[in-house]
């Protein structure tokens, strides 16, 4: 056999994964300031352009329900979402992402995809494992995640008219469902406070408890991502048996047991390429007899999502139309608006 070793891969996703992490921290922080200036008003007064350029679009990837809107009304009408841009921006990437490489948002770019790796690998060291519910436990709440897809889908896809949308999307609501998602964690109530500690507690235990069970954005692009052309491939014949991609996939797919992984559950993450041993056996490939360098993969995954980013703002679809006024109207009445 003929060794490789590829455990760069990982530091690479876990540079990638992180860099954006702590981007999103530092976006969150910019965020809060910017919303406290409209709480808190009258006591700072620098120019609202100066204001408006403190909020940073960014924020906007935590509003994927509002982006599936958006994305309907844009695809049905041509009318491209001026409140929240950046958010259909950055889900149209996710999409085109799991269209074309797999899951790879959930394994490269989102954020919380990088804090539940990181809460079961603790989770390993305090008990010296993670634990693996059996199929009977496994497979219902496994489908917890497609009922809230299927739920969205049939309220948004399919029963929400374009012009209802519009007058969604351009309503105060939208206008600030960011700042409402900022408080949500801000001014955590009891249940939300009771609902996030039980998910940490459950994640310690199993892997990539919220991505695997409950995150309705992750069944959507892993439903997509069954039309990618590229899937992780294994050589029979240069693979040794070792076992070891399957024991290190995050997503406990048994790779050493499959030619082609087909599952929605691939995060195309390459964790399981980068723990194969054996030259030649293991690889993210078109078909098994074309294979592409993971180096590539990976590179295409972030030029793909950043490459969307770019276009965004070049084509002046990043800031959101929202103006200084209607912030100063609409960010003190947060707490009373409801979803109309
Ligand atoms: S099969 Fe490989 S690429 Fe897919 S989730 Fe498992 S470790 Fe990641
Ligand atoms: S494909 Fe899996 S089982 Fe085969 S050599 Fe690589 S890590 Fe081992």
């Amino acid at each position: 056999m003929e060794k490789i070793d590829r455990s760069y891969l990982r530091y690479l996703r876990y540079t990638v994964q992180w860099g954006i992490f702590f981007f999103l921290v530092y976006a969150g922080y910019k965020f809060y300031l910017f919303v406290e200036h409209f709480t808190y008003a009258e006591t700072l007064t620098p120019a609202p352009e100066t204001i408006l350029s403190m909020r940073p679009p960014s924020v906007e990837g935590f509003l994927p329900i509002g982006a599936l809107m958006a994305l309907k009304l844009w695809l049905t009408t041509g009318i491209f979402d001026r409140i929240h841009p950046a958010g259909l921006v950055i889900f149209t990437a996710a999409v085109s992402m799991a269209l074309l490489l797999k899951k790879s948002f959930c394994g490269w770019i989102c954020p919380v995809g990088a804090l539940s790796d990181t809460v079961w690998k603790l989770g390993r060291k305090i008990f010296g494992r993670n634990f693996i519910l059996k199929p009977y436990a496994d497979y219902p709440l496994r489908s917890l995640k497609y009922a809230l897809l299927l739920f969205f889908v049939y309220v948004i896809v399919i029963k929400m008219p374009p012009d209802a949308i519009l007058h969604f999307l351009e309503g105060d609501y939208y206008k600030i469902a960011d700042v409402k998602m900022l408080y949500f964690f801000t001014m955590m109530t009891t249940t939300t406070l009771i609902s996030l500690s039980l998910l940490f507690i459950f994640s310690l235990f199993i892997k990539n408890f919220w991505c695997r069970y409950l995150c309705p954005y992750g069944a959507l692009l892993g439903i997509l991502s069954l039309c990618s052309p590229l899937k992780i491939t294994r050589n029979k014949d240069a693979c040794i048996d070792c076992g070891k991609c399957a024991k290190n996939c995050p997503s406990l797919l048994p790779v050493d047991r499959k030619i082609r992984i087909h599952s929605p559950e691939c995060t195309g993450c390459l964790t399981c390429v980068s723990h194969c041993p054996a030259k030649g056996a293991l690889d993210m490939a078109f078909t098994k007899n074309s294979i592409m360098n993971p180096l590539v993969f990976a590179i295409l995954i972030a030029g793909l999502f950043f490459g969307a980013v770019a276009i965004g703002k070049i084509t002046d679809r990043w800031n959101s139309a929202v103006t200084y006024e209607e912030y100063k109207r609409i960010i003190p009445q947060t707490s009373m608006l409801e979803h109309p």
